[in-house]
């Protein structure tokens, strides 16, 4: 699935191909995503430029000058520049066709991702109530451990909630943690404030990590062909139950956390 990271590398990926670009029409394949794409989303954008290219959480923000497309990739979306004549795969659902023959290609086996039109994107209902970008400033060990207080749930499953801090998924997590040695089941509210700081700087540290991992496979976004642009980062406890801890040299272990997979070292983790 897309994580943050991902979203970021291909929003990196895309937007100097969208840049100033007049949209000429937008072709809609398949409308049943995990939303229906709006009847109406060719006729809004024909004609707009593109004025910029964004991200919240995991939602990709293209902005235009005739409002805003909100993009979702959900479990196994990708997004590619490609000549516009290029025949689309069967998984290809929508074409946002620019003015120099080239399109923004959706492609989606699994059609979990989705696409809207927005004038007001901050305020679209799946928007406006996001907790903050783990990039924010006002993302640290204070703000979490004022936002943890009372709180019994896993530390895991609290900073996998969009209302702590968005865009951190179930591979980050595990890996935040386990850089910040903190144990996932440990309940958010019994972690210390110096704790907190750890772990909010394991998880900016890790996200960019992976950000820069992914800048190798910028040149897929401009390809025709070829497997999403997506890569896996070095991880040190994902999916590696098992094996020994790049630290500690314990073996991974492998426990489901909010009906979640989740990998931790039961010596460095507490
Ligand atoms: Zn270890």
């Amino acid at each position: 699935m897309p994580e943050l990271p991902e979203v970021e590398t291909t929003r990196l990926g895309i937007e100097p191909c969208l840049q100033s670009q007049r949209i000429r029409t937008v072709v809609v394949r398949d409308a049943r995503l995990r939303w229906p794409v709006a009847a109406d989303l060719g006729a809004r954008l024909a004609g707009a430029w593109i004025t910029g290219v964004r991200r919240r959480a995991k939602y990709l923000l293209i902005d235009t000058s005739g409002g805003t497309l909100i993009v979702h990739l959900g479990m196994s979306g990708s997004l590619r520049v490609v000549p516009a004549a290029t025949p689309p795969g069967a998984h290809d659902h929508v074409d946002v066709v620019l003015g120099n023959d080239r399109c923004l290609r959706l492609r989606d086996p699994r059609r979990f991702g989705s696409v809207h039109w927005s004038a007001q994107p901050e305020r679209h209902a799946l928007l406006a109530r996001l907790g903050p970008e783990p990039f924010d400033a006002v993302f640290d060990g204070r703000y979490l451990r004022a936002r943890a207080r009372g709180r019994r749930q896993p530390v895991k499953s609290f900073l996998m909630d969009a209302h702590t801090v968005v865009g951190v998924g179930n591979i980050y997590a595990s890996e935040s943690l386990h850089r910040a040695g903190i144990h996932p089941c440990r309940a958010a509210a019994r972690i210390s404030g110096e704790r907190y700081e750890r772990l909010a700087r394991s998880v900016v540290a890790v996200l960019r990590e992976a950000i820069s991992a992914g800048g190798t496979t910028l040149r897929d976004f401009v390809a025709s062909d070829g497997s999403p642009g997506y890569f896996r980062a070095r991880l040190a406890v994902y999916d590696r139950a098992g094996e020994p801890c790049v630290r500690c040299g314990t073996r991974i272990r492998r426990l489901v956390v909010g009906q979640r997979a989740t990998y931790y070292c039961p010596t460095c983790q507490h």
